[in-house]
C-alpha cells in the first residue's frame, strides 16, 4: 500500500510537505509507494506537528 500523501498527478507531490515538495524517484521507491512509508521522515514529521497543533489548541480551549 502507498503512503495517503502521495499526490500523484505529472508529477507526484507529497501532501504532508509544508513546501508540496517532490519525492525523489529513490523516495518514491524507498517510502512513497511502499508498506514503509509509515517509517518515511516526511510523514512523522506531519504527524508530530498536527499532533503539536492539537495539544496548542486544546491549551488555548
Ligand atoms: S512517503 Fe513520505 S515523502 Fe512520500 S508521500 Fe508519504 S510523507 Fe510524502
Amino acid at each position: 500500500m502507498e503512503c495517503p500523501y502521495l499526490e500523484k498527478g505529472r508529477v507526484a507531490m507529497c501532501g504532508a510537505s509544508i513546501t508540496m515538495m517532490v519525492p525523489s524517484i529513490e523516495e518514491e521507491k524507498t517510502w512513497c509507494s511502499t508498506e514503509d512509508h509509515y517509517r518515511c521522515p516526511m510523514l512523522l514529521s506531519h504527524v508530530l506537528r498536527s499532533g503539536a497543533r492539537k495539544e496548542r489548541v486544546k491549551r488555548t480551549a
